[in-house]
């Protein structure tokens, strides 16, 4: 073969030797930008290539498995993104740490609970939540690597209207994977349901306790009747008597308590329609003027300028055991020689009517609890005078049923006022707020 074509030959070879190696680098380079714009999560296009062989294959398979790809990071982003709206939206605080026990995720009510924002993310648990009873929990969770479901008290982070301790019920899990990646945890707050089981035992120990004493005291003077004083005429009267006012304690216990358990069901149905307030005032205070006139009480009725002409509108049963407990109350906590005046008033809106009397008082501190079911002052004093705890409890409740107020103003030893606001005219759409903490349970 001549030299020259052996030259032009050799210079063909090379020549396309090197036309393949660009293209390749090319491609390569294609590749790698295209590699680093997923790592950045930019938007990948495919690869334009005339590279052949392993690569050109190797480049085709990149432009088919790059939309796939990015299909699965589209589904995966909307996920997280359904999955960040879905606890966003929980009333239950969410957050999920690390093995570190760096903070990963938390949702907008742990926000809330713990006092977090965006900066706590990737910070130590520790530092941003004081808690040992919280911290104890997360060391069992992750020493566990199984589900950890409790309860801890937290100190709430609101100053007012005092700190007060939070009860959670905490459900931990560690995070899939092995070792686990961390741990998630959800708590929930079981502090206002905690308060109301403690409120139902209190309650039903009270019941309880109320209904045993008048039963024992019965069980007794029947049992001494029977044995021996049946033919004693001495006592017998004495002791039927007693049985007969405990009977009537009884009585009046439980027509107390059917009372409320028929407020608390809703059950009662309010006929909330026109009532003249004056007549109703005047009748509720005649039907207690002879008890008042028995403890030698003066019982004095001011009307004002609450002629019969003025109209609320209420359920009148419901006015009437109002004014019937705050009436009573007031002659049975008054001694003898006392007054008891009811003064009423007009504005606008409301009829107020203010029961005052000259009584014992209530001291400072039991003012804001006399409207708790079966609190007193003074519980023998009470019974005595056969109260049942409740009278107050149920007028509350039927104040705030006909969208009224009460408030109550006392001195130890010269008298207590309760002032009652009823709504004028129109029905109240929603039961009211009452006006002041002494109403509250
Ligand atoms: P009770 O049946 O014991 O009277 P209430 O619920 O009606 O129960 O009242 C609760 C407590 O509030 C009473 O036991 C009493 O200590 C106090 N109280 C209520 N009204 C008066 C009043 N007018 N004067 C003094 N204390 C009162």
């Amino acid at each position: 073969m001549p030299g020259w074509l052996v030259s032009l030959l050799a210079t063909v070879v090379v020549g396309a030797l090197v036309v393949v190696i660009a293209r390749s680098l090319a491609t390569i380079n294609t590749l790698k930008r295209r590699l680093d714009d997923m790592e950045m999560g930019r938007r990948v296009r495919p690869v334009r290539t005339r590279a052949v062989g392993p690569l050109g294959h190797l480049t085709r398979r990149f432009n088919e498995v790059i939309p796939i790809i990015e299909g699965r990071i589209a589904k995966l982003d909307r996920e997280a993104q359904q999955l960040r709206i879905v606890l966003g939206g929980m009333t239950e605080a969410v957050i999920a740490i690390d093995m570190r026990r760096k903070l990963l995720f938390a949702n907008s009510s742990a926000d809330a609970l713990f006092g977090l924002d965006a900066n706590s993310v990737g910070k130590f648990l520790l530092e941003i939540i004081r808690s040992p009873q919280l911290h104890e929990m997360v060391e069992l969770t992750l020493a566990r690597q199984g589900e950890y479901i409790g309860e801890i008290a937290l100190i709430s982070r609101e100053p007012f209207p005092r700190p007060h301790s939070r009860i959670l019920a905490v459900h931990g899990s560690p995070l899939p994977g092995s070792p686990p990646g961390g741990a998630i945890f959800v708590f929930h707050d079981v502090s206002e349901l905690r308060r109301l089981e403690r409120m139902r035992q209190d309650f039903v120990a009270n019941v309880s306790h109320e209904l045993k004493t008048p039963l024992a005291a019965i069980k007794a003077y029947t049992e001494s009747l029977l044995d021996w004083a049946l033919d004693d005429s001495e006592v017998n009267m004495r002791f039927l008597h007693r049985i007969e006012e405990q009977a009537e304690r009884l009585n009046q216990l439980i027509m107390d308590l059917l009372s409320l358990a028929r407020l608390d069901s809703g059950e009662v149905p309010f006929d909330h329609e026109p009532v003249t307030i004056g007549p109703l005032v005047k009748k509720c205070a005649e039907i207690l003027r002879d008890r008042a006139e028995a403890k030698n009480l003066k019982l004095d009725v001011q009307m004002g300028p609450v002629n019969d002409s003025i109209v609320i509108v209420a359920d009148d049963e419901a006015v009437r055991q109002i004014l019937d407990n705050l009436i009573d109350n007031a002659i049975k906590y008054t001694p003898e020689g006392g007054c008891v005046r009811i003064t009423c008033s007009l504005s606008p809106q409301s009829v107020s009517i203010e029961v005052a009397d000259t009584g014992i008082g209530i001291p400072r501190d039991d003012l804001n609890r006399i409207f708790e079911r079966f609190y007193r002052v003074d519980k023998a004093r009470s019974r005595e005078l056969g109260g049942t705890g409740l009278g107050l409890s149920i007028v509350k409740h039927l104040v705030h049923s006909i969208g009224g107020s009460i408030t109550v103003n006392s001195r130890l030893g010269e008298g207590t006022q309760f002032f009652l606001q009823l709504p004028r005219e129109r029905i109240a759409a929603l039961p009211q707020s009452p006006s002041t903490a002494t109403t509250s349970s």
